[in-house]
């Protein structure tokens, strides 16, 4: 089946097709211009239908352009895509802290918000994750979308998260009002503060398309990380690193060879098998 996805016009009622359009597009619907979706709101010539070869998000504040994560040719790459495609589209994601011992704790976290270059959380001052949180800065966190493993993509991030203070509460419910559900009224929202990741890098993984796909970013000013394997001038050409390759993604048409970094499961096959020691892994900075 073809597949689709709709990019939609400015404003909120635009933001709100974009949003379902992409939750139908997921399990490989069709969406034809007219068609009504769950909103109520059908599909207007002010929406572009645009035929893709896999899984797309729509960039809510470009509509005229389309995100394709880890995707070449014009195509929006920047730290800030990944940022909104956090926010807005996984949306809930598990944030790793460290405890007092310095043993990982893990929890489920509503992002509330994104910007240039930083992600926007709240949480209740009385909570352990408040405390851990002023204790240590560093946190890291992981957002899955897909209906099964070879269905999904995943963006996991670390970072440094600081304290901003109440400031922005309303702003953040008013653009996420199940939250007024959860905490009724002001007097309920006493304890809530806002925190702000303010510096990070991260990566795009995505088992759906074949071979796989990913993307580093950084934002905040943090360096951006260089991990994996690449191969050195020891290499001859032989070829047995392709041949363990699981997704193919050595290319042996120049000595040494290149690893196509975008297509590389970092499995380490490479470098083990390789006979002039050829291969080296790179390090994170
Ligand atoms: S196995 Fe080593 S020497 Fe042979 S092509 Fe691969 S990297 Fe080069
Ligand atoms: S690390 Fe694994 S996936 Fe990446 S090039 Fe080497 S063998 Fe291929």
């Amino acid at each position: 089946m073809m597949k689709l996805a709709v990019i939609c016009a400015n404003g909120k009622a635009g933001r709100l097709i974009v949003k379902e359009a992409v939750r139908l597009a997921e399990p490989e619907r069709k969406i034809l211009t007219g068609s009504r979706l769950p909103t109520g709101n059908r599909v207007t010539e002010k929406c572009l239908l645009y035929k893709q070869a896999g899984q797309g998000y729509p960039d809510s504040r470009s509509p005229s352009r389309l995100f394709v994560p880890g995707r070449k040719g014009g195509i929006l790459m920047q730290a800030k895509n990944y940022l909104q495609f956090l926010a807005e589209q996984a949306h809930t994601v598990v944030m790793a802290t460290l405890d007092e011992g310095g043993r990982p704790v893990t929890c489920a976290v509503d992002l509330m918000d994104w910007e240039e270059d930083g992600l926007i959380f709240l949480t209740a001052r009385g909570k352990n994750f408040y405390r851990r949180l002023k204790a240590n800065p560093h946190i890291a966190l992981t957002a899955l979308q897909g209906r099964d493993t070879l269905s999904s993509t995943a963006v996991s991030l670390q970072g440094l998260a600081r304290e901003e203070g109440p400031r922005r509460l309303p702003g953040l419910f008013l653009k996420n009002p199940y939250m007024e559900r959860i905490y009724p009224d002001e007097d309920s929202r006493r304890s809530l503060t806002v925190f702000q990741i303010y510096e990070g890098r991260g990566e795009w993984f995505d088992l759906s398309r074949r071979p796989i796909e990913r993307a580093s970013f950084s934002f905040g000013g943090a360096a951006a990380g260089e991990e994996g394997y690449a191969v050195t001038s020891r290499c001859t050409g032989c070829g047995q690193c392709l041949g363990v390759c699981p997704q193919g993604c050595i290319d042996l048409g120049r000595v040494p060879a290149v690893i196509r970094q975008e297509h590389c499961l970092h499995c380490g096959n490479c470098m083990e098998i390789c006979p002039q020691k050829a291969v080296i892994r790179r390090a994170a900075k």
